[in-house]
């Protein structure tokens, strides 16, 4: 242990290393092939003689080597699951979890979920057979409530280090630990990115593995003069690739912000060529983002037609966590949304932001992949050099602390000043999670965990909605909370709205959204009437609900209908006293309230901010004049999302640490009395 301090990160070079793999039979089967076909394969042995000899090992390659896909599967291959242990290997991407898991258990010939299997927030599929598991790094995280030392794993790969997510982050501290406790675990943390000496530094130099990539040269074009809408630009970049380049000559891959500009951008381009009719070649749109349903994701995989031209539409999850094969053409709008905290005001927001060099450079990387790229930045170089910064900021240093410190504190943790970070959280992001905490009763004056906070400490969710929940026991409604929580969860994607029949889905909508209801209510009487149809899909269909995303609450109700009698609260229903409801949700959202100023604005109580409720909310033409939120998101302007009335003498009742009288007395209607007196006595 001594001498290792002083070892600087060892490169191991195997570039010229020769696979001498036992595999030697040649096999008809063209994965296998297109296995040995990836740059890791030449390196197989050198990684596993590397595995052998270090407990800890970073390994770095380009996207797409085969490091997310092979890897695990070498382990496995070579033994490391023999003994009852799995391999687990995390993403910070759900849908890479997914996708990753889905085609190595194709290339393993098994059935997914069996050997093969992954695990994201509210769905597992996993079963005891399972010795390949693909999971999100947040699931991982939430592991060690269960299993401190990791025991049923005999490998753990943090994979896609280089994104540092706020899980990673904080895995690589906790993993650290678990590895000097268990010298058989072996620690794998894998990156697309070179600068692997800082993780090599920060687990006690381990040695660095490099999979020498295989890039082709890719041609960079900057545009010339800044343009003002990067999304029609990229449109219209798309076009002229798929009208002005060879046919069948490679894909393209456009780099957009997020769902809502996705299909934006997909319409647009469906309309134009279908506008074209046969006087140009097919071009297949294939978008992929976060919450694209399962079934569509596939589309991205599939071999592109004879003759036509794939364009895909992805999130930034395209720049390193999945590898299209195919893409020749890159169109980088230089911008992708990341989460932004105020610690000050506690607001949160998504945040379409320009890119870091290092993501330009991932980017343009997909196109060279296969063949000579190009890639066509909209953007001009003097931006690229001068307005971009090196790196992203990882994300430990600009989001909402309070879920990561309760866990942590609930292992246990709690000097979380002096914790190993690799990058250290801003102390006021830290202090401004614990003051959270304390307030929603989860840490004593001490800073100490309650049992409070324990029982908010299982359920997966952030603690403003476990504490909701745990509340609800106490005003008898546990069943319509869960089922609240529930849909909060699947976020804004229950109602939807077809372009030629708003009206009837309006009317839809308006039936669900009446009075002073409020949103939290409106959900929980969609979820209910779905419920009394005994989950009818006609039902969603005649309703204008999203019966996919409503399947989706069914689950997570499920299981937190679970985790309740995990914690010892018992199933109870409420569901006509609206105000043990509301006072429910009170109880875990109170820092979010609001009141009606007079210029028609909304400002939060405490840390005031100036907030407005956004049109999508039933509240929106009602404008109660107290009201508890769900988040405040920043587009155009600060939106308070999810909304209820409330009575302001009910936060008293419920937080009478947090709110005292005198901050909720309706000014406005105390001081008129007094004028219209004083106006009098003149
Ligand atoms: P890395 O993790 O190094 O970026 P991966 O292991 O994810 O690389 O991918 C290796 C290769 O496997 C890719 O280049 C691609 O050819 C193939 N591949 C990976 N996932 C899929 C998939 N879902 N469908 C088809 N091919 C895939
Ligand atoms: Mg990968």
């Amino acid at each position: 242990e001594d001498q290792i301090e002083f070892i600087k990160a060892t490169v191991i070079n195997v570039e010229k290393h020769q696979s001498t793999s036992s595999e030697s039979f040649i096999s008809n089967s063209k994965l296998k092939e297109d296995r040995k076909a990836l740059p890791i394969y030449p390196y197989k042995d050198a990684l596993l003689q590397a595995v052998h000899d270090h407990q800890v090992l970073i390994i770095v390659g380009e996207t797409g080597s085969g490091k997310t896909t092979q890897i695990p599967q070498y382990l496995h291959e070579a033994g490391y699951t023999r003994s009852g242990g799995k391999i687990g290997c995390t993403q910070p991407r759900r849908v890479a979890a997914m996708r990753v898991a889905a085609r190595v258990s194709h290339e393993m010939g098994v059935k997914l979920g069996h050997e093969v299997g992954y695990s994201i927030r509210f769905e597992d599929c996993t079963c005891e057979k399972t010795v390949l598991k693909y999971m999100t790094d947040g699931m991982l995280l939430r592991q060690f409530l269960r299993e401190p030392e990791l025991a049923g794993y005999s490998v753990v790969m943090i994979d896609e280090a280089h994104e540092r997510t706020l899980s990673t982050d904080v895995l690589f501290c906790l993993i650290k630990d678990v590895a000097r406790a268990r010298p058989h675990l072996k620690l794998l943390i894998s990156s697309a990115t070179l600068d692997a000496e800082k993780f090599s530094d920060y687990f006690d130099y381990a040695p660095i593995f490099k999979i020498p990539g295989r890039r082709f040269p890719v041609e960079i074009h900057h545009i010339k003069e800044p343009i003002s809408d990067y999304l029609d630009a990229a449109v219209v970049t798309a076009l002229q690739i798929h009208a002005t380049q060879p046919q069948g000559d490679g894909d393209i891959l456009i780099f957009l912000t997020g769902q809502e500009e996705i299909e934006t951008a997909e319409d647009i381009i469906n309309h134009r060529i279908r506008a074209l009719g046969t006087k140009i070649a097919e071009l297949i749109t294939c978008p992929i983002y976060a919450n694209l349903p399962t079934e569509l994701q596939a589309k991205i995989f599939e071999p592109t037609p004879e003759g036509a031209r794939k364009v895909v539409l992805a999130t930034n999850i395209a720049e390193t966590s999945l590898t299209i094969d195919g893409i020749k053409y890159v169109i980088d709008t230089g911008f992708c949304k990341i989460n932004s905290y105020n610690p000050r005001t506690g607001t949160e927001s998504l945040l379409v932001t320009p890119i870091s060099k290092a993501s330009a450079n991932q980017r343009a990387g997909r196109s060279g992949r296969t063949g000579p790229g190009k890639c066509f930045r909209l953007y001009t170089e003097h931006s690229y050099t001068n307005d971009l910064e090196d790196n992203t900021i990882p994300e430990i240093q600009r989001t909402n602390l309070a879920n990561v410190v309760l866990l942590l504190m609930s292992l246990g943790i709690n000097d979380l000043l002096n914790f190993d970070f690799m990058d250290p959280p801003p102390s006021e992001a830290l202090l401004k999670a614990l003051e959270l905490l304390f307030a929603l009763g989860s840490l004593d004056k001490d800073g100490k965990l309650t049992k409070m906070g324990e029982r908010m400490a299982e359920f997966p969710l952030d603690p403003m909605l476990s504490k909701m929940i745990v509340a609800s026991d106490k005003y008898k409604c546990s069943a319509e909370i869960i089922s609240i929580a529930a849909m909060l969860s699947v976020g804004n994607s229950i109602f939807y709205s077809p372009k030629d029949r708003q009206v009837q889905a309006d009317n839809a909508w308006m039936s669900f959204h009446i009075g002073n209801w409020g949103d939290h209510i409106a959900l929980l009487k969609v979820y209910n009437s779905w419920k009394e149809t005994n989950f009818s899909t006609q039902w969603c269909y005649e309703n204008y609900i999203q019966v996919r995303s409503m399947k989706k609450a069914r689950d997570i109700r499920d299981q937190l209908e679970d985790l309740l009698e995990r914690v010892g609260i018992d199933l109870t229903s409420n569901v006509n006293d609206l105000e043990a409801i509301k006072k429910s949700i009170i109880s875990g959202f109170f820092p979010h309230s609001a009141r009606l100023e007079k210029n028609g604005c909304y400002r939060t109580i405490k840390n005031p901010q100036i907030c407005h409720i956004h049109p999508s909310s039933g509240l929106s033409l009602v404008f109660p004049r107290w009201a508890v939120y769900h988040e405040l998101v920043l587009t155009t302007k600060e939106y308070m999302r999810q909304i209820t009335e409330l009575k302001p003498e009910w936060l008293v009742e419920v937080a009478p640490h947090y709110y005292q009288l005198k901050d909720v007395e309706d000014s406005s209607s105390k001081k008129m009395p007094r004028g219209i007196g004083l106006a009098s006595s003149k």
